[in-house]
């Protein structure tokens, strides 16, 4: 149940002060704004003169402004709500880490294949915690449960963080508190370059940040409202030189005309703007697109023109363990895709590791 309040007038560029993203429209939980996170973005909420509303319960949004289906996709794609984690039990969070770290919920990118377009279901729009205190201290009784094993968070696993970063800081505030940690270490993936009140955070090492890249043919059909691809490589070089565990997540890996061209351009563009010292360490993830019936029914609702393949007749299927199973690229598309890839990263990263190929 949300209850209007005052509506300045709604901004009419998505950017300003240099963020990427400006929500058209915010809801706070009452509670959140008795924390010090919470007030804070009120503050920038009512200086940037964006709309805002009250609500009872950050899961509850139900007058979300639009007349159609889609309509109301692309404004909660828009929408920020800033609230209070209830749930302080962590999901695990396999193979990447042992848990998924909650610091958000949603996503303002566009990209076509996102699989939250199906996990997050009717609640598309971006939800942000402000009781990140008590988000670290469960995340330290976790370190302490299994210390002395090394304990990983992944804190991209429902959203991408650091897009948000600029409007909450708490990436920056878990990376500190893992720097602290001589059991716990923490890792996150994007798309966005907003790394800059990251780099003199006090990471000590127990940070990995990986970058999700790809073709230029697949970041231009496939990425809407994603930072740009030659942003992204920055942004890696950036973090690299600020002495972070760095890595590359090559994912959806996808079988389009050029697809040999395209990879290759990408691994050599990685090659040019990586640091020597940033490569003995450096990580690569590989993940070939997949899709599940239903994701194919969502995306097409959400992407009518889209000209991402899901054809069912061309792909294997691959059971699932949990519920339904999914369409993977048949064997030998798939094998010529790792090897394909996997060579180039080799050609140009010899000392890299590649942690798997799924
Ligand atoms: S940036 Fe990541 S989380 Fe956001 S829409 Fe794209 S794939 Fe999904």
């Amino acid at each position: 149940m949300t209850t209007a309040t005052t509506e300045p007038k709604a901004p009419k560029s998505g950017r300003r002060d240099d963020l990427s993203f400006v929500p058209e429209l915010v809801y706070f939980e009452p509670n959140a704004l008795n924390y010090p996170k919470g007030e804070r973005i009120f503050e920038w909420v009512k200086r940037q003169g964006i709309p805002f509303r009250m609500t009872t319960s950050h899961n509850r949004i139900t007058d979300l402004p639009g007349d159609s289906e889609l309509e109301q996709y692309k404004i909660a794609k828009r929408t920020l709500v800033v609230g209070l984690r209830k749930t302080l039990k962590f999901d695990t969070s396999k193979p990447s880490a042992e848990y998924a770290i909650p610091i958000a919920t949603g996503c303002m990118g566009h990209c076509h294949y996102c699989y939250l377009q199906t996990t997050l279901g009717a609640k598309p729009y971006i939800r942000v915690y402000v009781n990140i205190d008590e988000i670290m201290e469960a995340a330290q009784r976790y370190i302490d449960e299994r210390s002395p094993e090394i304990t990983r968070f992944e804190a991209a696993c429902t959203s991408d963080p650091v897009g948000l970063e600029p409007i909450t800081g708490s990436l920056r505030e878990l990376i500190e508190f893992m720097g602290e940690q001589k059991f716990g270490r923490l890792r996150f993936v994007t798309k966005f370059h907003h790394v800059d009140s990251l780099l003199d955070a006090a990471h000590k090492g127990h940070t990995r940040i990986r970058f999700s890249v790809n073709s230029k043919y697949v970041i231009k059909h496939f990425e809407p409202s994603t930072s740009r691809f030659e942003q992204r490589i920055e942004a890696a070089a950036k973090v690299a030189k600020a002495g972070y565990p760095t890595g590359f997540i090559i994912a959806p890996i996808i079988w389009h005309e050029g697809w040999e061209e395209g990879y290759a351009e990408l691994l050599a563009a990685l090659d040019k703007a990586m640091p020597q010292d940033a490569r003995h360490d450096l990580t690569f993830e590989l993940i070939q697109h997949r899709f599940t019936k239903t994701a194919k029914n969502v995306i097409e609702r959400r992407y009518p023109k889209t000209k991402l393949e899901m054809d069912m007749e061309k792909r294997k299927y691959k059971w699932g363990r949990w519920g339904q199973g999914k369409y993977v690229y048949p064997d030998e598309q798939a094998h010529a895709l790792r090897m394909f890839i996997s060579e180039r990263i080799f050609d140009h990263f010899p000392d890299s590791k590649i942690e798997y190929f799924t």
